[in-house]
């Protein structure tokens, strides 16, 4: 049976980097494929044929209509975690954070351990010391840097992690005082390989499945009806299965993964992580697993700007130190052919102008713009290499969440104000041609997307909304190209695009109805009423 959506405003299907939204009136889907029939106006002869065979017909209260969000850059089971911790984004000064913690602490008797995430370096002066906070709660405390670089720890903590003895993991740091005691602070694969797994492992499958459900929940109530994960391992991977089965063989909407190729000891350990990323893409791949597939691997160029481990091509400004980038293009070019002669997208984390020049230069080498390669931040992208990217054929993956301006306060002593007028280049990675992507990287930053497109449109704070602020103006997104960017781009950037991404003929029904001005300066206001997956509603 067929269903009529009429008296909508349906999003029509861009060209490259639009100025203006076109939107058509009526929208019929087919439940039975769950596929878009046809989209126009009412009075199309295929409208009025659906609805003499007696189809549904809805009013969509003159909404505005669009495909599916997907989020092109996101962690799913972290995001699932994150939404179960104390959260203390809105926290500025040291005492504050001890405030919260005390008082969660106190309500929380029934948790082994206290987890905070959303902790800003600057609201402690980059400080992050076991001591500071081990007067709060004799429980081991970990507190989440906003970015996930960085993880911050009480004795307690450091005790059952028993770092005193471990040397300092390949691209980590295990930060110690005068005396060589860890005081506090596990940096980059430090987080990533020791405190992570740790605290993984305290965990039942049931409770992470839970979190899983949790974060999918929180997607679809966006609006979002596809998921890009950026950071797969096998143990992941394994909840993510488990989840499936529960839910009955399928996942509530589609996610694609990248694998996870963590800098190994040796060349050999690297390309045998890409072995693995293969050998999983030929058993959960597009034809197999349509719903929860290995598109490519992931692999890491450099670290974060605000904690001074992104590459940079001239020294940070406060200091004059610098961070090499994590691989050489040498290093770099044999692991990402490999994937890529494997038929694997590549995805690269660079955000410092060095590391950025690092990812383009080896995604030259590798030679393939059919690939659809992609380069995950891009914050700081020298001039210079703004229009490769185009010209490469490599999308422009971006979390403009992280363009806020609130989150950037350090940026011009770090970086010197003219560096700053030259970040988060959007509209040039655009105008030059390359496929851009929106997502959020949640949860290094809140999964919603309307503060997402609020920023990548105004470059205002959607944090902190009073804040006049604006981050390097001249690169905004239109609209219409930022909404182009988190679905049809983003559909694009993991190969989605011939099911989803555009309301058009044929396309999977998936649909965010919106109630929404279409207006950037009214971004913040407008809410997603209801979802739609594959024909059904899901959400409203
Ligand atoms: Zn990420």
């Amino acid at each position: 049976m067929a269903k009529v959506l009429r008296n909508g405003r349906f999003l029509r299907p861009s060209g490259h980097n639009p100025k203006d939204a076109q939107f058509s009136d009526c929208l019929v889907l087919e439940e039975a494929s769950g596929n878009i029939l046809h989209v126009g106006s009412d009075s199309d002869g295929a409208v009025q044929s659906a609805i003499s065979s007696g189809a549904q017909v809805l009013d969509m209260e003159n909404r505005v209509i669009i495909p599916g969000f997907i989020d092109s850059h996101m962690h799913l089971l972290l995001t699932g975690e994150t939404l179960n911790k104390l959260d203390i984004s809105g926290c500025d000064t040291l005492e504050e954070i001890r405030t919260a913690i005390r008082t969660y602490a106190k309500e929380h008797p029934d948790l082994d351990r206290i987890s905070c995430c959303n902790w800003f370096q600057t609201s402690t002066n980059g400080e992050a010391f076991a001591s500071q906070l081990d007067d709060l709660d004799p429980r081991p405390i970990y507190i989440s840097a906003y970015d996930m670089h960085s993880r911050w720890c009480n004795t307690a903590a450091l005790n059952e992690l028993q770092v005193a003895d471990l040397e300092d993991p390949p691209g980590g740091t295990i930060h110690r005082d005068g005396t060589g005691k860890p005081s506090g602070l596990l940096s980059e694969s430090a987080a990533l390989t020791i405190v992570d797994p740790f605290l993984s492992k305290q965990l039942s499958l049931t409770q992470k499945m839970d979190f899983i459900d949790d974060a999918i929940k929180a997607y679809i109530a966006s609006g979002y009806t596809g998921l890009i994960d950026m950071a797969m391992d096998e143990v992941t991977w394994g909840i993510i299965l488990d989840y499936r089965k529960r839910c009955g063989g399928r996942l509530p909407v589609w996610l694609a993964t990248h694998w996870f190729v963590l800098p190994q000891k040796t060349p050999e350990e690297n390309l045998a992580l890409v072995d693995k990323a293969i050998e999983m893409k030929k058993q959960y791949n597009e034809t197999t697993s349509p719903d929860c597939r290995i598109t490519g691997i992931k692999v890491m160029c450099d670290g974060v700007v605000d904690a001074c481990t992104a590459s940079l091509m001239e020294p940070y400004s406060h200091n004059g130190g610098n961070e090499p980038a994590v691989w050489t293009v040498e290093e770099l070019v044999p692991i990402l052919k490999k994937a890529d002669d494997a038929g694997l997208q590549i995805a690269i984390h660079a955000i410092g102008d060095a590391a950025i020049r690092v990812a383009i230069d080896s995604l030259e080498r590798v030679g393939n713009p059919a690939g659809r390669h992609r380069i995950e931040h891009l914050e700081t992208c020298s001039p210079d290499d703004v229009a490769r990217l185009g010209k490469l054929g490599i999308t422009a993956s971006v979390q403009p969440v992280h363009s806020d301006p609130s989150i950037l306060q350090a940026w011009p002593k770090l970086l010197g104000p003219k560096r700053c007028e030259h970040v988060f280049p959007y509209n040039g990675f655009a105008e030059h041609g390359a496929t851009v992507a929106i997502g959020t990287d949640a949860p290094t930053a809140s999964h919603l997307v309307f503060p997402n497109l609020y920023t990548a449109t105004t470059r205002r704070s959607g944090r902190k909304p009073e804040l006049e602020k604006q981050t390097a103006p001249k690169f905004a997104l239109s609209l219409a190209a930022a909404m182009a960017a988190a679905t049809q781009g983003a559909a694009y950037s993991c190969f989605a695009d011939s099911r989803v991404g555009r309301l058009e003929e044929g396309k999977v029904a998936n649909l965010a109805v919106i109630d929404m001005v279409w207006d950037p300066t009214k971004l913040l206001e407008a809410k997603v009423v209801e979802t739609w997956y594959q024909g059904r509603k899901i959400f409203g």
